[in-house]
């Protein structure tokens, strides 16, 4: 699932590409006919991202949320597009581009107060200036549950995903299933400022990079990573190698159903 720098990234094109003009839009699908009917006609005003979720606002406060989850896909391009390939749910013309969403795990339009409820059922995103790290820091001090779990809850942070969450985790020496509670103030606060950096540069290069420049592969003189998902990183989708640190095998471990990686040696319990 792509991590919010993705969003991110996905809403400042489409507000490059649409913003100010007047849109057509169309469910060539047919699962979203009304929405995109509603939608059709009018000005796309402005782009949004919070957390993993995209916002189109429109003309008319009628706003466009899309959430890709796991399958999602949006390509776009300049002038006519061509006849849609595939399940199209949404096409989203101008006159200078097009926009096609495929596979979302929602595509709706929600209304203001509907917005606002969204907004309130999500933690702080790091990738808003807007964001109150004090809001997340609150439920994770009270909470028994092991931070990575906390991390990846999108009620607690926003816009988190098990690359950036495992890659803080290596980077402050916590492991992963370190009680909430147990994380004194201090400790949160510079795995927020962390969370904040890297997510920043993810959004700029458009992968995620986390190693320090001292464990890069030219210093190391070691072979850069090859992986679908790019960037160089410490422990995510690394089992069985070399801790770049320490040289300690990296762990992989399940919690909640998901695979979690670490390095014992670093994030000792
Ligand atoms: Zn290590």
């Amino acid at each position: 699932m792509p991590e919010g720098h993705t969003i991110h990234r996905l809403a400042a094109r489409h507000a490059a590409l649409f913003a100010g003009d007047k849109v057509h839009a169309s469910s060539p699908q047919g699962r979203f006919a009304e929405g995109a009917a509603r939608l059709s006609g009018t000005v796309l005003e402005s782009t949004e991202a919070y957390g993993k979720h995209l916002l189109h606002h429109h003309a008319g406060e009628l706003t466009l949320h899309v959430h890709l989850g796991l399958y999602g896909k949006i390509t776009d391009g300049e002038g006519e597009p061509s006849e849609p390939v595939g399940q199209v749910r949404l096409r989203l013309t101008s006159d200078r581009h097009w926009l096609d969403l495929r596979g979302p795990t929602a595509c709706e339009v929600l209304t203001p107060p509907e917005v606002a409820a969204l907004r309130a059922r999500l933690g702080p995103d790091p990738l808003r200036a807007d964001a109150d790290p004090e809001r997340a820091y609150a439920r994770i001090s009270r909470s028994p549950t092991p931070l990575a779990a906390l991390l990846l809850d999108q009620s607690v942070v926003a816009g988190t995903g098990l690359i950036f969450v495992t890659e803080a985790l290596f980077r402050a020496g916590l492991p992963p299933t370190l009680p909430g509670k147990r994380l004194g103030r201090d400790g949160w606060e510079r795995l927020w400022a962390d969370l904040v950096a890297l997510m920043s540069q993810a959004v700029e290069r458009g992968r995620i990079d986390t190693v320090r420049d001292e464990h890069l592969p030219e210093v190391m003189g070691r072979a850069p990573r090859v992986d679908r998902h790019g960037g160089e990183v410490y422990v995510y989708r690394r089992p069985g190698d070399p801790c770049h640190v320490c040289g300690a095998q990296v762990r992989r471990g399940e919690l909640a159903g998901r695979n979690l990686y670490w390095c014992a040696t670093c994030q000792p319990a």
